[in-house]
């Protein structure tokens, strides 16, 4: 499989903190993802991925990337695997992500994440030594609790057990780490059952955070593949046709019951001690600010 030709790999940009995870940078070390999650957003036409469910890597990535770090004035955190997995079937092999993960630590820079790999458990230790020195928050997406639901959505992605073991062992290694309940199905996972098993998992492993935006987004390419996966099982029928009626091709596709599903998950994150917004995740995570670039 040809590697992916790149010619910068950090992107500069501060993320807006009222309303996404703190970052300063993103950075991306593949194409494509394997979980094959029936919902994705990258499938949509205007990213123009082709071939999205085989991972490529960027070829040469960590000389560059330490060339680009090194070239910084100012350490900041940086955002990785935003459109795509950074634990996928490639990394447990060639590990450019974890090798990404020591040149940040070397060089002072945070990280923020969000997986569904439990892969990412391997790098508990580097991802703790820099939260130990700067900045780390690595959130686990999990979308429903039901491992057989799971396996329709999200077929190449393991159980949501093995996820939440995952998490366990990043909570327990002092990686500070939650969940993004993103997206929420309406019709398929939009229920306080659910709302409630993930929390309490999120909270016996040992998370800090769960954040929901209670709908999806779909939009040409990601619907289609959506509601082919929807056809093709029979213990989804009848779904499609509720997407159909309910959003047409809207954007966005909030739950029917969105107001009262965020009461209920407000209330329990209240009741397990999870922190459930941006605003109030980012500031109990600043804990260290951007020092003067270390040389090194
Ligand atoms: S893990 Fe993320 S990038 Fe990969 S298929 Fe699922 S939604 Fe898409």
């Amino acid at each position: 499989m040809p590697d992916v030709p790149f010619k910068r790999l950090l992107t500069p940009g501060r993320s807006d903190e009222r309303y996404f995870f703190r970052s300063d940078f993103t950075l991306n070390l593949y194409h494509g993802c394997n979980h094959g999650c029936a919902y994705c957003d990258t499938r949509s036409v205007c990213y123009g991925i082709a071939n999205f469910d085989q991972v490529r890597v960027k070829a040469g990535a960590l000389p560059a990337l330490d060339a680009e770090l090194r070239g910084k004035k100012r350490a900041g955190v940086v955002s990785m695997g935003a459109a795509t997995d950074a634990y996928n079937a490639l990394e447990a092999k060639l590990q450019v992500t974890r090798g990404a993960l020591q040149l940040l630590l070397r060089y002072g820079f945070g990280v923020v994440m969000a997986t569904k790999s439990a892969l990412i458990a391997r790098d508990a230790d580097v991802l703790a030594a820099i939260a130990r020195q700067r900045y780390s928050c690595i959130a686990f997406s999990i979308t429903t609790a039901d491992a057989a639901l799971a396996a329709l959505l999200e077929p190449g992605a393991p159980p949501p057990a093995e996820r939440f073991a995952a998490m366990g062992a990043l909570a327990q290694a002092g990686v500070p780490t939650g969940l993004w309940l993103n997206p929420m199905l309406p019709f398929l996972t939009d229920t306080r059952e659910n709302i409630h098993a993930l929390l309490e998992s999120t909270a016996a492993a040992g998370g800090r955070f769960a954040i929901c935006h209670f709908g999806v987004t779909l939009r040409e390419g990601d619907r289609e593949y959506f509601y082919q996966t929807l056809e093709r099982h029979p213990s989804l029928a009848g779904v499609k046709a509720k997407y159909v009626n309910a959003f047409g091709l809207a954007y966005m596709c909030p739950s029917p019951h969105a107001e009262a599903l965020a009461a209920y998950f407000a209330q329990e994150c209240r009741r397990l001690g999870l922190l459930d917004s941006f605003p109030a995740l980012n500031a109990a995570l600043a804990t260290v600010e951007p020092q003067q670039m270390r040389l090194l």
